[in-house]
């Protein structure tokens, strides 16, 4: 059995203590922090604290610490890399590893078309070049996305983002022509209800048939945003076919489709590309989190066709760093090498236990995922629906002081989200903290 969960010192310890009040004096208010972790290191799946409290990571620096921490892979191409050369500007020179990634991102990107392939340092201006080029592309200037969705924070990605109303408030005005239609969230859908099947009321009634009948011509937009699944919105599976229709929308119109891939790509879902599961080819997909295993690199990956973009029209200093394009081509090497299997093998056991749970704990309401990302939603009332994000609060809160790290999505779910590398053991420890801390719970 593995070394971890263990908590030596209640957690925050007199190390962790001395790093917060610190770290609350002098960073930005911005922050949320979510409790107080404090880390020294980290080793696949386990976390260990400044006072040497060891937890096991359901959440993976959120969503991206995809090959573990510090797999020797990872860290030796980072380490070779440094080496030989920090920074040179890959918008301005040429080196291999640019080349290799791009190359690389190009090859397994979802779809027979060529792809050409821009490198950043963050999801967020992933999709503010994607912004960009969509406008660029197609000189349309109107973009829609979804409700509940997350796709960044800059002033433009921020304005397709439709999580929670303070990543909005105090900012504006936004970016002017972006326009949120409902998600396919079934188990909160006003058109499905609890009918047996999707009948895509999102897609005919809220965009067909109310906004580009009532408020906006098809032909003014540029492109769909879309999360092929919702990751800060609460871990929301589309259900089956969904995306492939709004695919066959966006073609009716000539409007590009966009998906952002920077939660649920580089194998997360046991395949590359939550796409692949249903056989779409976007024009545009952006990809970052766990990309470079915690090394920050991000990338827009572009159909040839929609590459449009003159040179010098777009740029970035650090993006596509060198020791970042190693980390990235070791995470795609361990990815393809046997994560992304795992990731299947896992999800289903993890998914297998939760739906246990579900059978004891009447709180959770709905279940979903799709391999390694797994959302659990809790509800005060099976039969209301009615979201209860105190469970989730202390439900994470406590598992933290027992030595496992989850985090919440959306306003009542749990996401499990661990690193690629985790073990059945994990899965089995952490199922059983949920099981008991929920019984405490309710
Ligand atoms: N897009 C999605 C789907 C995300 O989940 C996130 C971050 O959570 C972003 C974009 C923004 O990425 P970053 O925080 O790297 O800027």
């Amino acid at each position: 059995m593995p070394d971890y969960p263990k908590i030596l010192v209640p957690p925050p310890g007199p190390k962790a203590r001395a790093v917060v009040e610190r770290d609350e004096a002098w960073t930005a208010s911005c922050y949320i922090k979510e409790y107080p972790l404090v880390v020294a290191r980290g080793q696949g799946v386990m976390v260990e604290d400044v006072d040497g409290n060891r937890y096991l990571d359901f959440m993976a620096g959120i969503a991206v610490c995809s090959t573990g921490y510090g797999h020797p892979e990872v860290v030796a191409a980072v380490k070779d890399a440094a080496d030989r050369f920090l920074h040179i500007c890959g918008s301005d020179f040429y080196y291999e590893g640019m080349a290799a990634l791009c190359e690389r991102l190009a090859r397994i990107a979802p779809g027979p078309s060529r792809k050409r392939v821009f490198l950043t340092n963050s999801g967020t201006e992933a999709t503010e070049g994607a912004i960009k080029l969509a406008r660029y592309a197609t000189r349309r200037t109107a973009i829609i996305a979804f409700r509940g969705a997350f796709h960044g924070r800059s002033t433009g990605a921020v304005s397709l983002t439709s999580s929670k109303a303070r990543q909005h408030a105090g900012f504006g005005p936004l970016l002017p022509d972006v326009h949120h239609i409902p998600f396919a969230y079934r188990y909160r859908c006003q058109w499905c209800g609890d009918k047996p099947a999707c009948t895509r009321g999102c897609l005919t009634e809220a965009l067909e048939r109310d906004l580009f009948a009532r408020h906006l011509d098809p032909h003014d937009v540029a492109a769909v945003f879309v999360e092929p699944i919702q990751g800060e919105g609460g871990y929301v599976v589309p259900p089956p076919g969904w995306l492939s229709d709004l695919r066959a929308i966006c073609d009716r119109y000539g409007i590009l489709l966009v998906a952002d891939e920077v939660q649920s790509g580089v194998g997360r879902t046991g395949k590359m590309w939550a796409c692949d599961h249903e056989g779409v080819e976007p024009d545009i997909l952006l990809t970052a989190k766990g990309l470079g295993s915690g090394m920050p690199i991000g990338a827009i990956i572009a159909k040839e066709s929609v590459n449009t973009w003159e040179s010098g029209s777009h740029g970035s200093t650090f993006g596509g760093n060198p020791v970042c394009c190693a980390a990235a081509l070791a995470t795609l090497d361990l990815v393809e090498g046997g994560l992304m299997a795992n990731a299947v093998a896992m999800g289903e056991r993890l998914q297998a236990g939760v739906r246990r749970l579900a059978d004891k704990h009447r709180c959770i309401g709905d279940v979903r995922g799709v391999g390694l990302m797994v959302g659990v939603e809790f509800v005060k009332d099976r039969a209301t629906r009615e979201p209860a994000p105190d469970i989730v609060e202390q439900l994470v809160q406590g598992a933290f002081h027992q030595g496992l790290l989850l985090l919440g999505a959306g306003k009542s779910t749990l996401r499990l989200a661990p690193p690629l590398v985790v073990g059945s053991d994990d899965i089995d420890i952490a199922l059983a903290m949920i099981d008991a801390r929920l019984s405490d719970i309710a």
